[in-house]
């Protein structure tokens, strides 16, 4: 059963305009589906006190519902009903515009968007970081505009608002709010930039230096705040998420903050020790390799891999010992690896 209008607005039946409009903005306030999104039950009310308000803000219907109940509305509100809600409530939407900005609210800053760029660099750039060049696609400010939209970056004063940026209007409830066609600014695109269209930015390739940290890995992401696609209409950048690819390298392999490498001696050089010139990312190194150093066998040296990403240090260099063996021997040679055999295993 449809509940009295007077109740629904929560107003006495000899409750005055005034007392009507105040309830009925309290309540659509309350109400408003732009405050309760996803709450059919808020929409619900809202259908019911906007019908009450519709009828009991005109005193003619007020007058015939009194006397007759809501059957004397039914011809009204089939005439009212269409797709659009808002539809044939004249005066009605007009203060639920002044009330929250209308359905066509003004088009506020836009925030412009995260972009992904895909970096390849080398191992060594990776270890020690680096400020490569590369090419990013995204919006950015239109050039030809300045950001405006405008031709040339020429504004008008904005006609709809004689350039206060404040539309008002006196209704049954006055009110003041930011015009919709000048954002509230009082300048208005005259002529639209034909080079965007009048957004105020432009897809466009830029080459941006960036830097990359020491220590990064394959898939690390390198945030650079606010070089991401440009915000509309005074929106915040985004941000530019660089994705990290190293390079395979010959010289070193990696293994989180440690490096490996490899060095060749000969063998007799295992056999007696001695020092080596070790290839390191800071410039060659001298290391002392022990006597009876076996094919294969790693040595660290502390410090000389890669710098830790997040905390202090660097990994480590392990430096794997590869034997050089002569491929042929002649018979003095062999006579003489004989002698050395039988001697090194009495
Ligand atoms: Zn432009
Ligand atoms: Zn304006």
């Amino acid at each position: 059963m449809a509940r009295d209008y007077y109740d629904i607005l929560g107003v006495a039946r000899n409750a005055s305009d005034r007392e009507i409009k105040s309830a009925f903005r309290r309540l659509a306030r309350k109400y408003h589906p732009d405050v309760n999104r996803n709450d059919p039950r808020a929409a619900e009310r809202f259908k019911e006190v906007s019908a009450a308000y519709e009828v009991l803000s005109d005193r003619k219907r007020r007058r015939s519902y009194d006397l007759f109940g809501e059957r004397s509305q039914r011809v009204d509100a089939a005439t009212a009903a269409g797709a659009d809600p808002f539809a044939g409530f004249g005066d009605f939407a007009s203060v639920i515009n002044d009330l929250f900005g209308g359905r066509h609210r003004p088009a506020g800053p836009e925030p412009g968007v995260d972009v992904e760029a895909r970096v390849e660099i080398s191992l060594a750039d990776a270890v020690k970081g680096a400020q490569p060049t590369i090419t990013v696609r995204a919006s950015r400010q239109c050039k030809s505009c300045h950001g405006s939209g405008a031709r040339g970056g020429v504004t008008t004063r904005c006609p709809d608002c004689n350039g206060e940026g404040v539309r008002r209007a006196r209704g049954p409830v006055p009110f003041a709010r930011a015009c919709p066609r000048c954002n509230g600014t009082g300048r208005a695109v005259g002529e639209v930039c034909a080079a965007c269209q009048g957004e105020g930015v432009r897809e466009e390739e830029q080459q941006l230096r960036v830097t990359i940290p020491a220590g990064v890995t394959s898939g690390s992401r390198v945030r650079l705040k606010g070089q991401g696609a440009a915000g509309k209409r005074g929106g915040a950048p985004g941000d530019l998420y660089l994705v990290i690819e190293v390079a395979s390298d010959e010289q070193f392999k990696r293994d989180r903050d440690d490096l490996l490498t490899q060095v060749r001696i000969p063998f007799n050089q295992a056999i007696v020790g001695g020092r080596v010139e070790v290839t390191t990312l800071d410039g060659a190194v001298a290391m002392v390799i022990p006597a009876g150093t076996q094919g294969g066998q790693r040595f660290r040296m502390r410090g000389k891999g890669s710098p830790r990403l997040n905390g202090g240090g660097r990994g480590d260099l392990l430096v794997e010992v590869q034997l050089d063996v002569p491929r042929q021997v002649d018979d003095r040679a062999r006579q003489l690896l004989d002698e050395f055999v039988a001697r090194t295993s009495a």
